[in-house]
């Protein structure tokens, strides 16, 4: 397959595509939307599905839709976690298949790991339209389709705890793009290593993760291919050969990672960017508010970090 194709750049236009103007604002937004409309239409993405991407376009909105300094860090050192693990997993639901499963199958050859359908929203049907999602993009074998091959993970109710014993049950290093919390956790009580994407710092994956990729999976699957191409190149190979010198410089880069205040770092990025809309409206107000904006965004500043450092508070 085509490299254009394997990144997802071939994906024929869809009538929905051609028509939204080069010119209009929101034009790359909406395409990211009707990515994730035609795969809800082939049975990939659950309804629901529809709905979280809403709960990340708000965040990412506040991101300035743009990959930030915080989430290229995070990309070097999950590339590097990915490198010095030996059986790594990348977990693909439904949304990650529909935004990017050319970057997601690029990448699992890059680092020699397993791609495994995992699915809060379950059904064999989503889980074969998944898998041929994958396949179309060059995937050799996708895991997690076997009911006879299923094994529990402990800690989580949702169907979600049910992964491949060749697949995430064995894994050293997982990747669980757009994941919730309860899993997430789960994972991490089994020993592995968590790495996520999610626009959302607040969130109880991005907390709980080892890694916390914070942008949108169809900016950040590229950023984190490309890291992981740099440590191979670096390696003087690819990461499934990497040999001991390696991987012992990759576990420094992820021991080197803070991902506390990696997190704090993003949080900080929306609250600059809320901080320049309110200087914006107080332009364009005249200087109205008696000069409360700035404090209102330090104290929400100060209040995200706090919740960063110590978890969500119960109302
Ligand atoms: P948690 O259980 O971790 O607190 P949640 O319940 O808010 O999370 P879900 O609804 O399970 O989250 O999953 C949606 C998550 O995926 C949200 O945090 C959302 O920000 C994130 N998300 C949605 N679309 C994208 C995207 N394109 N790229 C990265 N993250 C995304």
């Amino acid at each position: 397959m085509a490299a254009a194709e394997r990144t997802g750049a071939a994906e024929p236009a869809a009538a929905q595509d051609a028509a939204v103007p080069e010119s209009h604002p929101r034009a790359e937004s909406l395409r990211i939307r009707h990515r994730l409309v035609r795969g809800f239409e082939e049975g990939l993405v659950a309804a629901e599905g529809l709905l979280a991407h809403g709960r990340g376009e708000a965040l990412d909105y506040l991101l300035g839709e743009k990959t930030g300094g915080a989430a290229r860090q995070a990309c070097r050192a999950a590339a590097a976690a990915l490198c010095a693990s030996d059986r790594p997993v990348i977990s693909v639901n439904g949304n990650a298949a529909a935004l990017c499963a050319g970057q997601l199958v690029s990448l699992a050859e890059c680092t020699g790991s397993a791609l495994e359908v995992n699915l809060f929203y379950d059904s064999p049907g989503r889980r074969g339209a998944i898998a041929g999602r994958l396949r179309r993009y060059g995937a050799k074998r996708v895991l997690g389709l076997d009911p006879e091959r299923m094994a529990v993970l402990h800690g989580t109710d949702s169907a979600r705890r049910m992964v491949d014993r060749d697949g995430i049950f064995a894994a050293d290093t997982v990747v669980v793009p757009l994941e919730d919390g309860d899993r997430t956790a789960a994972l991490k009580r089994a020993g592995k290593t968590v790495i996520t994407f999610d626009l959302n710092p607040l969130s109880r994956t991005a907390q709980t993760a080892d890694i916390s990729i914070i942008d949108n999976i169809t900016r950040a699957a590229n950023v984190l291919l490309e890291e992981c191409r740099n440590l191979a190149g670096e390696g003087g190979g690819d990461n499934r050969n990497g040999g001991g010198g390696a991987k012992s410089a990759a576990a420094r880069i992820v021991q080197g990672f803070d991902n506390k205040r990696n997190l704090a770092q993003a949080v900080r990025q929306i609250t600059g960017n809320l901080g320049r809309l309110q200087g914006m409206r107080r332009v364009a107000g005249g200087g109205g508010g008696g000069g409360g904006g700035g404090g209102a965004t330090a104290t929400a500043a100060t209040a995200a970090a706090d919740i960063i450092a110590h978890g969500p508070q119960p109302e």
